[in-house]
């Protein structure tokens, strides 16, 4: 069984059809991307896949069980995490801080959990508090949990928002253009990372707008043009594909 699958997945907003008729299958401990021009439609799979909008029709399968309708919060709780194109830091907050928000779907305490601090608060406070540095040194940030995100390279910003996703322990990551403004440096370190995180078990959707950055870490890539999927196989052929090279040079 697929761990992510799309079926005939469509989005209309008004006239406009974003995504159109997509199957997608995505398999456990793969490195899926999703490339395309921009407008394509690649974000929008995103929120379709994270509850934030309902497709118009189709339906996405997480574990063989449909998810479509389900609340963003409830699909984060099943394993699905994301990070979004723009960054979505609290900048006045800490490092760590920011990480623990990510904890926040698996945590029992509720809201009230700061304010009552029965014991069994208080360990879970210490066991977010762990798991959520585990994940910053998973990103090398491990010393930078207590200043403030504001105060970060934005490389590392970049990474924090991997650290907050990887903290609702996700089976699979959705990332959406990780590597877009970051300089050659800063692509290496992630592309690392990135492995590191499939070695892990982890499965991995990545949406990008860099042909080249894909190509050297994907299992397979999808590629959407106008809401429709173009293509989808190993880098290789898809890199060869006229369609899709007619696609990114603009028919
Ligand atoms: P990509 O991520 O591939 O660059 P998007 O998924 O962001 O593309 O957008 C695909 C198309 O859908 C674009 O034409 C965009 O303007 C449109 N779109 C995305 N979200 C909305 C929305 N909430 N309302 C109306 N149009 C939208
Ligand atoms: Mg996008």
């Amino acid at each position: 069984m697929p761990l992510l699958e799309l079926n005939e997945v469509t989005i209309k907003f008004g006239g406009l059809i974003a995504v159109d008729s997509v199957d997608l299958t995505i398999e456990k401990g793969q490195i899926q991307a999703l490339i395309g021009p921009n407008g394509a439609g690649k974000s929008t799979v995103f929120n379709l896949v994270t509850g934030i909008y309902p497709p118009t029709s189709g339906t996405i399968s997480f574990k063989g069980q449909t998810i479509n309708g389900k609340k963003p919060y409830n699909i984060t709780k099943l394993g699905i995490a994301r990070t979004f194109q723009n960054i979505r830091l609290f900048n006045e907050l800490t490092v760590l801080d920011n990480v623990k928000i990510g904890r926040h779907c698996r945590s029992k305490a509720g809201p009230f959990g700061g304010i009552i601090q029965p014991p069994s608060v208080k360990r879970e406070e210490k066991e977010i508090e762990q798991r959520s540095l585990e994940c910053l040194r998973l990103m090398d940030l491990g010393d930078k949990a207590e200043e403030l995100a504001r105060n970060l390279p934005y490389g590392e910003q970049r990474r924090l928002e991997i650290a907050r996703a990887m903290a609702s322990d996700p089976e699979i990551l959705l990332l959406d253009e990780p590597a877009a403004g970051m300089n050659p440096q800063e692509k290496m370190v992630l592309v690392e990372k990135i492995k590191k995180i499939r070695e892990m078990g982890l499965t991995i959707f990545l949406v990008e707008h860099d042909m080249k950055f894909v190509m050297g870490i994907s299992d397979r890539v999808a590629v959407l043009d106008y809401g429709k999927k173009i293509a989808d196989g190993p880098p290789d052929a898809v890199q060869k594909n006229p369609e899709v090279i007619a696609a990114y040079l603009g028919k």
